[in-house]
Order: C-alpha cells, then structure tokens, then sequence
C-alpha cells in the first residue's frame, strides 16, 4: 500500500492563498475555520530580509497521535495510502483529537453536526485520479503529492535532492508533509 505525502517547495510559494481558496471551496469549510492555511516566516535582519510562506495542513502523521487519542476508532490510519481520515459515523465529537494534534490541523466542523474535520488529502479526488484541489490550483506548482515509499516517485526525487524539513520533528508524530527550503 503506498503511504501518500506531499512536498511543498518553500523557494515557489508566493504566498497567495489559492490553495487556502481552494480548499475552502472544494471541502465546503465553514467560515472562519481551515483545512489549510498560511504561516509566513520572516528571517535575517533588516534590510537583509528573507519571507518564506508555508501552506500548511494535516500532516497525515506517520505516528499520529489524534489517532491513538480517538475513544471510538473515528480518527483512523485509512487504506488510501495510509492517510489519516475520519470516519464521522463515529464521532462522537469529544474533542480528544484536537487537543492532541501538535499543529492546530483539526476544527469542529458546525456544518457536519459539529464533528470533527481536518484535511483529508481531498480523498474524493484521489479516488478519482486527481490530485488534491490545493494542488491543482497552485499557479507556481510548488505542491506535490505522491507515494514516499516509492523511491522512484517524483516527491522521493525532490527530497533526494533539495534541503528539506517538516514541521516541529520534536512532537515524534513523524509528519508526512514536507518542506523544500
Ligand atoms: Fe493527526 Fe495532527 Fe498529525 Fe494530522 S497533523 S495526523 S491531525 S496529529
Ligand atoms: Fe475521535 Fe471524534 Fe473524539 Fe476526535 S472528536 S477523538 S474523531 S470521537
Ligand atoms: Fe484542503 Fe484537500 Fe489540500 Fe487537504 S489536500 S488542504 S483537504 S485542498
């Protein structure tokens, strides 16, 4: 089974938000709340300065710790590429999820009865050949998607060969989304 990750190239973000637009459109995301969102980082002192954006989203942990936290089995490891899904049939809206996640990925969802919801690699469209709408829509193509298990896949290829990071290594949840910087 392929275990699904993005790569994001820090150097072609510039910051516009389509994927956060995107997403929000695709997923029907409640106002106010995100699957996705920006941080921008500012490095170096002025004038020397340096701003890099990072689209950031669930991680689809490796080690997923909303996973093990879950009374019921809801948040789950799924067969698609061993992404991290919910099963909202068995949510029972505790919580527990959100105050486990190191990276604020998880929002309680006041149009799905209050359930807990967070990026899902837009699944429905992986089940249909397509990438994520995040992905799609980046105008710098700064956005991969693909199997890391896989050493001839284009998201290997980039990691193989550009400096890279993920977000907080120190949490142990092992994130599956990564950086190019
Ligand atoms: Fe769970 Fe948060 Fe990791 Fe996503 S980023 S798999 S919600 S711990
Ligand atoms: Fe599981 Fe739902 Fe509770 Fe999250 S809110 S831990 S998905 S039952
Ligand atoms: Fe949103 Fe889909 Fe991108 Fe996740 S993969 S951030 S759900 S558009």
């Amino acid at each position: 089974m392929a275990r699904l990750g993005m790569v994001i190239d820090t150097r072609q973000c510039i910051g516009c938000e389509d994927c956060v637009v995107a997403c929000n459109i695709e997923n029907n995301v409640p106002p106010g709340k995100r699957r996705d969102w920006l941080r921008a980082e500012v490095k170096g002192r002025f004038p020397k300065l340096t701003l890099t954006f990072f689209s950031q989203r669930c991680n689809h942990c490796d080690n997923p710790p909303c996973v093990a936290v879950c009374p019921t089995g809801a948040s789950h490891v799924s067969e698609l590429g061993r992404t991290v899904q919910i099963d909202y049939a068995k949510c029972i809206k505790c919580g527990l999820c959100l105050k486990a996640c190191p990276y604020e990925a998880r929002f309680m969802n006041e149009l799905n009865e209050g359930k807990a919801d967070k990026c899902t690699f837009c699944a429905h469209r992986l089940k249909e050949g397509k990438d994520p709408a995040c992905v799609a829509v980046c105008p710098t193509r700064a956005m991969f998607i693909g199997d890391l298990d896989d050493p001839k896949s284009k998201v290997n290829e980039l990691l193989r060969t550009r400096r890279h990071q993920v977000l907080k290594p120190d949490a142990g949840t092992r994130p599956r989304v990564h950086y190019l910087v």
